[in-house]
């Protein structure tokens, strides 16, 4: 029987790249996630019935194991179900630390046994000290930092940056690197080692993502991501177990790649990001982030914005954060249908970093329906707005911010933003004018071919969507 194994690994393995592919559009990202947790069902199941040990045994405690898996699936399986739409980030981020902690736990009980087989062989197993290590180190960077991410994303946690900060996270960086070195080399070895390896990259995790906040967050949630997929390729090795390692290696290079691709959007390096806490702080509430903007606002209703909108010819929606705070993606694809009735092109414009986590606006909007060609990236859609009669910006703030292409003091500055503020006409639906994540002022509202709708989106949405049908 246990020759089906590989079989199973083979089969969950594929399912988990069918999967992958799946997740790259919304329209089958639904199945995508479906059809790999199935695989991932499968590996664990075969590994439970059919794994067999060189010398023939079936794996011990499978009690414990049913009860882990239960509580697990249980304790999972409720936070998903209950979980608001807003909340989805810091889940997110909060699933990742665990993945991240899984990883270095494996590590330390392995510790114990690759020290019996040490000690029996009188020789110490290079190869398997450094995965022991690495998926230690990467583990609990991992946890440590996703949870403080989970903090911040929650809004829990504000941006920490103390004088000597940085000082401090290179002399822990330092500890960990030579207590890392010295443990894969065999000077310092046994559980102790590892444990205090352990608590300083505990520690790390926590110095390296407390001072990183504002526009960088996205960069560090990727990479936390990767880091995680790392940690449990490195258990793949441990237990000579392929479909783990493939697993591992597909989210450590999804996760890479993501880095890259928010790196770029943010036009920012990742040492730029990693070390340059001071640059990517969050500016505090209300403080402006450097430029204090004044001047006149000027608001529009409901009615004279559906009339606006009704009788351009091209019409860009620009989605934020705000839409999932609202959820208002619903009323959102109302409003859509309503104007293409009247003749009106509608496209939306979405920013690599709207909302709080990596494509939270196509998971939104394909949420609602709205059709997947509708959805234009930055790149495409910025050429296209000085030719763009209306832009409704729908509870987006920062990825709009003229600041990051004007002040250099400005917490976002050179991070590329939508540019709406070229179109004719745009109109800008938030509740007040507090500011968004990065915590600056915006002048776009301050523009003279600017417009504010406030109130909630959903709202204001659905009060445009029955003016437009009224027309
Ligand atoms: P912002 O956070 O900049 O702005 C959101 C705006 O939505 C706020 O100004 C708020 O204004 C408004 N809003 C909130 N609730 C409602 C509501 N019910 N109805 C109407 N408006 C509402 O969002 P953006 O999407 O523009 O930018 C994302 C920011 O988050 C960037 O700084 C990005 O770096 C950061 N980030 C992104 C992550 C990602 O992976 N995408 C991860 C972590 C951070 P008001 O209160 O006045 O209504």
């Amino acid at each position: 029987m246990e020759s089906i194994l590989p079989l199973v690994y083979l089969v969950a393995s594929v399912t988990f790249i069918v999967g992958m592919k799946m997740l790259g559009s919304p329209a089958s990202a639904r199945r995508g996630n479906l059809v790999a947790a199935v695989g991932m069902g499968l590996a664990i199941l075969g590994t439970i019935t059919l794994y067999t040990n060189a010398n023939g045994e079936h794996l011990h405690n499978i009690p414990w194991i049913i009860g882990g898996l239960t509580v697990g699936t249980v304790i999972g399986w409720m936070m998903a179900l209950k979980v608001k739409m807003t909340s989805m980030p810091q889940m997110v981020s909060f699933f990742n630390g665990m993945g991240g902690a899984c990883a270095a736990l494996i590590s330390l009980i392995e510790e114990s046994h690759h020290s019996a087989q040490a000690h029996g062989a009188h020789t110490a197993d290079i190869g398997t000290s450094l995965t022991i290590m690495a998926g230690l180190v990467i583990g609990s960077v991992s946890f440590s930092g996703s949870i403080i991410a989970f903090g911040k994303l929650a809004e829990r946690i504000g941006d920490i940056d103390v004088k000597g900060q940085q000082l401090v996270n290179i002399l822990v960086l330092a500890g960990v690197v030579v207590l890392s070195t010295m443990y894969v080399m065999g000077t310092m070895t046994g559980m102790q080692t590892l444990v205090i390896l352990a608590v300083l990259s505990l520690a790390y995790g926590v110095l390296f993502v407390m001072p990183i906040g504002g526009a960088d967050m996205p960069v560090v949630i990727s990479l936390l991501n990767s880091f995680t997929g790392v940690a449990a390729a490195c258990g793949g090795f441990l237990y000579d177990n392929m479909v783990m390692l493939i697993g591992g290696i597909l989210v450590g290079s999804a996760g890479t790649i993501l880095t890259v691709v928010m790196c770029k959007s943010m036009n920012r390096s990742l040492t730029n990001v990693l070390f340059g806490g001071l640059m990517s702080k969050k500016a505090s509430a209300g403080t402006g982030g450097g430029i204090g903007v004044q001047g006149t606002i000027r608001e529009v209703t409901a009615s004279d914005a559906a009339v606006l909108m009704a009788y351009a010819k091209h019409v860009v929606i620009v989605p934020g954060y705000g839409l999932a705070v609202a959820q208002a993606q619903h009323a959102c694809h109302q409003l859509e249908h309503e104007l293409e009735s009247k003749g009106v092109t509608v496209k939306y414009a979405v920013h690599p970093v709207a909302g709080r986590m990596p494509g939270h606006m196509n998971v939104l909007l394909a949420e609602a329906d709205v059709s997947y060609d509708k959805l234009v990236e930055m790149e495409e859609i910025n050429p296209e707005f000085p030719t763009t009669d209306v832009v409704l910006v729908v509870g987006a703030n920062d990825v709009v911010n003229p600041a990051a292409k004007t002040d250099p003091t400005s917490p976002i500055y050179g991070m590329p933003i939508l540019d709406v503020d070229l179109a004719s006409y745009v109109i800008v639906m938030k509740r007040s004018m507090k500011a968004g994540y990065a915590g600056i002022d915006n002048e776009l509202f301050f523009r003279p071919n600017t417009s504010m709708l406030f109130g909630d989106a959903k709202a204001s949405l659905t009060a445009l969507a029955v003016q437009v049908k009224a027309l």
